[in-house]
């Protein structure tokens, strides 16, 4: 089952197969305003189409979205989506339904050569990386499902970012395109381990895609068993990254921080963020650690994970605790795995 939109998914392509289709150039905005406007996916109930113009466009294009995919749906409104890709693996995407908010969470790579070693999806090794089109039929599928746009995208789910830059960047400028989504770059989350030439690049894009950075901890040691790829970016040349970012974007940074029991949550560890953290724009996201099967580690204590909170609220660093979501449906952070 191939993964990829059956139609182009960019609109200049698919004004090009309208017309090689014998088609009016305008049926492929008409087209195109059914699906991003009203969230309508098949030619039969586009009606403003005349009939034989649906039925050219059917012929030439069967399905609009890939079939094959499963929706899991967790307690608390969380969605996670299976979807497979044309060499029979499998990507998850998630989505966070939360008040007035709708927050797509994407992958960009089928598995992680990062291996941090907390993550589900660190531990199932690397696959390769994912396409555009890929990334981008992760998103419709779940506007088809949910029949709903999302507020929010985060570069969360499975894969590095920064290690599939070309494909991120170009889902990113399809998301933003008027034509299509038309959502706001501020909209849109990267999160990243620290691979620093994707810091560079992406304060030199245009727009105001938010940067996070999953540090764990300022502890250069400790971080090279949490996050293996510390060894090849340690928290110097990282933190140069951040400054040199924040020199030129001056938009604040998100430091993620799981807090794992006996191995980050100590006061020396919070002293150490604290260090790390000292004249930089950031603020601090602490993450509840969400155990899978095979897993060592458990979550901080509460009272360890208050304390921690206190220390850097103390030395001024803003700090929040973002809620688990879509555990029992293993949807939550860290927990993908294209299984
Ligand atoms: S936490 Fe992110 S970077 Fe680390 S292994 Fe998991 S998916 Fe990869």
């Amino acid at each position: 089952m191939s993964s990829t939109s059956l139609l182009p998914i960019r609109f200049e392509d698919f004004q090009k197969a309208v017309a090689d289709l014998g088609l009016e150039k305008f049926r492929a905005r008409q087209v195109w305003d059914w699906l991003f406007g009203k969230l309508v996916f098949e030619f039969e109930a586009m009606t403003n189409l005349p009939a034989a113009a649906r039925e050219r466009l059917r012929e030439a294009f069967p399905r609009i979205l890939p079939e094959g995919y499963e929706i899991q749906r967790g307690a608390d409104g969380t969605a996670k989506l299976a979807l497979p890709l044309a060499d029979g693996a499998r990507v998850e995407a998630v989505s966070l339904p939360d008040d007035d908010a709708l927050t797509f969470c994407l992958s960009s790579q089928q598995g992680c050569p990062v291996g941090c070693t907390f993550c589900r999806t660190g531990s199932l090794g690397f696959h390769r990386n994912l396409t555009v089109e890929e990334i981008a039929v992760q998103l419709m599928v779940l506007v088809k499902v949910l029949h709903a746009k999302p507020t929010n995208i985060v570069f969360m789910g499975m894969g590095e970012p920064f290690l599939n830059r070309p494909a991120v960047f170009g889902a990113i400028d399809l998301f933003t395109d008027p034509k299509q989504l038309g959502l706001a770059t501020r909209r849109i989350t990267i999160s990243t381990a620290g691979v620093v030439e994707g810091i560079a690049e992406l304060a030199k894009r245009p727009g105001e895609v938010n940067l996070a950075i999953s540090l764990h901890t300022a502890d250069d040691d400790a971080r090279s068993l949490l996050v293996p790829l510390n060894r090849r970016y340690p928290l110097a040349r990282l933190r140069q990254a951040v400054v040199d970012y924040l020199a030129r974007t001056n938009r604040r940074v998100s430091f993620e921080v799981t807090l794992l029991r006996g191995v980050n949550d100590r006061l020396s560890d919070a002293l150490n963020l604290v260090r790390f953290c000292e004249g930089l724009l950031c603020h601090v996201n602490i993450v509840r650690f969400n155990p899978f099967p095979s897993c060592s580690y458990r979550p901080s204590p509460e009272p360890a994970e208050k304390e921690f909170r206190k220390v850097l609220k103390k030395a001024g660093i803003p700090v929040t605790v973002r809620r688990s979501r879509g555990a029992d449906i293993l949807a939550a952070c860290g927990q993908l795995a294209g299984r």
